[in-house]
């Protein structure tokens, strides 16, 4: 009987990276991967130590295994950050765990499996302070989307992160290494690598060699099969011209950058050993939009920093009413153990953290719907929200973004009412919604049934016109093989977009592109949601 391995994952991309690194391992030696922990010979944790928060979730998580336990079944493991920051604490608060193991010794996890299983003692694998740098091969479940940890570990030791002390000081690994598991990835189909590392932008200053990370982009743009590369995270004090240059210029690099600001008060920044103050960060900013003016920005932010008074709040808040990230990550300071910000008080009630996070969460949801909005209120010219009720739960629909159940509010209206005026509205305010979503066939029928029903309405000019205006697409992907435009399209009408391949006359190219709009907003509200999903996007006209 094939053993089986169940692993949970816990925290970042880079856990998510080395959960498949620890089961490919495992699967050459005869596993099976299994989707519960009580159907598996042996259970592992990879776990986070980045904010309280996650640890409290892993602890409590780990406190459910001891009913699991039962002659000395299943093996039980913990991985990463947490077994590097507890380490045999780990045993003394829950005896029935095997082994304890850190990221930079994962692996030797087979070996920990095979000597658990034979030894009733518990091990502890922290020792390592350095990676090995191997070659990570293949292990992925993904075939179309692949992580690639570019680097390891931290040098910033911002005063708050645990970071360089759980993970250790940045290790870039051998350019040769990545090209040859990129090459590799593309030989087996996948179009999609996303470059993982702490501070992607620092990559190569550890190395002997001169490649930096702009560098290494332009070796990885250049192999054959990969069609998009994205990359996470960057450091604002490593960013630069040169890289957003080659981001505009390197045609399979996603123009989104993840650039964490974390405050918009330079006491704070300065207190967090950021390195940058807000003038350099927005300075920067400027800089990436004049460079590539539709490029995607998101961003981290603590809130409730030691001494972060209500006047630095309200510079972070100004921050990113100023900036308008596409989306940005808001997290609650917790103090983190051995850092410098641990020793000073966290004088930031908790209540008052809470506050703070919610209102840039407010502030952050306005921001990215407030274009939306706008647009929507200029499509409908003001006199088709003209206080009728039949239509109140569909406009207020549309008002919110939900244009799908919109969409469903108007079909109802159409079942229910045989009055022609409101069918006329119905049947418009229908093909609006389909094409907010994108799905620029459906609503052409609509509106062809509005021209043919009611062929005096007032609403005809309008159908009319926003069939003519629809001259905006997002563009998903640009592939050299059909096969790899189909697979992608098919997976995006499956989430629910009006997904198409275009390929223009003359060239080799299949493009997966989403809706046709008559406002380059719309298309904007469309890339939005595409983005939340992970899609890299291109407006095109
Ligand atoms: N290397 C990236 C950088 O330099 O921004 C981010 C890495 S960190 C693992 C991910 C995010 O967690 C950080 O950007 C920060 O916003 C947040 N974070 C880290 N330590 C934290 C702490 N002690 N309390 C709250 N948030 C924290
Ligand atoms: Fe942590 Fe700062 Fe390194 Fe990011 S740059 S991993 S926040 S120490």
């Amino acid at each position: 009987m094939p053993k089986k391995v169940y692993i949970r994952t816990f925290g970042c991309q880079m856990n998510v990276r080395d959960s498949e690194i620890i089961l490919g391992m495992l699967k050459k030696r005869g596993y099976t991967q299994v989707e519960s922990p009580d159907r598996a010979d042996v259970v592992l944790f990879n776990t986070c130590s980045v904010r309280k928060h996650a640890e409290d979730r892993v602890w409590s998580n780990i406190g459910v295994l001891r009913e699991l336990k039962a002659n000395n079944k299943p093996i039980i493991g913990i991985v990463g950050c947490m077994a590097q920051n507890y380490q045999d604490e780990v045993f003394r608060r829950f005896p029935y765990i095997d082994f304890v193991c850190g990221p930079a010794n994962i692996y030797g996890i087979p070996d920990l499996v095979k000597k658990a299983g034979k030894e009733k003692t518990q091990l502890l694998a922290v020792n390592r302070v350095k990676r090995p740098l191997l070659c990570d091969g293949n292990s992925r479940k993904n075939k179309l989307k692949a992580f690639v940890s570019i680097m390891y570990g931290c040098n910033n030791f911002c005063s708050y992160c645990i970071v360089p002390y759980v993970r250790g000081r940045q290790l870039s690994r051998p350019l040769r290494h990545i090209i040859d598991e990129v090459k590799d990835l593309a030989g087996r189909g996948c179009p999609e690598i996303t470059l993982l590392g702490q501070n992607v932008n620092s990559y190569g200053q550890d190395l002997k060699g001169k490649t930096g990370f702009v560098g290494l982009l332009e070796k990885l743009n250049r192999i054959e099969g990969i069609e998009r590369i994205r990359f996470m995270t960057s450091h604002p004090k490593d960013a630069s011209k040169k890289l957003f240059c080659a981001m505009r210029d390197l045609s399979k690099v996603c123009k989104h950058l993840h650039l964490p600001l974390q405050s918009g008060s330079d006491k704070i920044l300065s207190l967090m050993n950021r390195g940058y103050t807000f003038r350099d960060y927005s300075g920067l900013i400027e800089c990436l939009r004049k460079i590539i003016p539709d490029c995607n920005i998101t961003s981290d932010i603590i809130v409730g920093f030691p001494q972060e008074s209500e006047a630095d709040f309200q510079k972070t808040y100004q921050a990113m009413q100023k900036i308008r990230f596409d989306q940005a990550f808001i997290f609650k300071y917790s103090p983190r153990p051995k850092t410098k910000a641990a020793r000073l008080e966290d004088d930031v009630p908790l209540k008052v953290k809470q506050r703070r996070n919610n209102a840039l969460l407010k502030l952050q949801k306005i921001t990215s719907t407030v274009l939306v909005m706008f647009c929507v209120l200029l499509l409908f010219n003001g006199h088709v929200f003209a206080g009728n009720e039949v239509f109140r739960n569909a406009e207020a629909l549309i008002l919110k973004d939900s244009y799908s159940q919109a969409a469903r509010e108007c079909e109802k209206i159409l079942a229910r009412n045989p009055r022609a005026r409101i069918k006329a509205k119905a049947y418009y305010l229908l093909g609006i919604c389909l094409l907010k979503e994108g799905k620029f066939d459906q609503a052409k029928k609509n509106f062809n049934e509005l021209l043919r029903r009611y062929p005096g309405s007032k609403f005809c000019d309008e159908a009319k016109a926003a069939l003519s205006r629809s001259s905006f697409s997002v563009q998903v992907g640009c592939f050299a093989k059909e096969a790899n435009a189909r697979r992608l399209r098919d997976e995006l009408i499956n989430l629910g977009f009006g997904a198409y391949i275009l390929k223009l006359k003359g060239e080799s190219l299949y493009r997966v592109r989403v809706g046709k709009f008559a406002g380059r907003q719309d298309a904007q509200s469309l890339e939005q949601r595409l983005k939340t999903r992970g899609y890299p996007t291109k407006i095109c006209q």
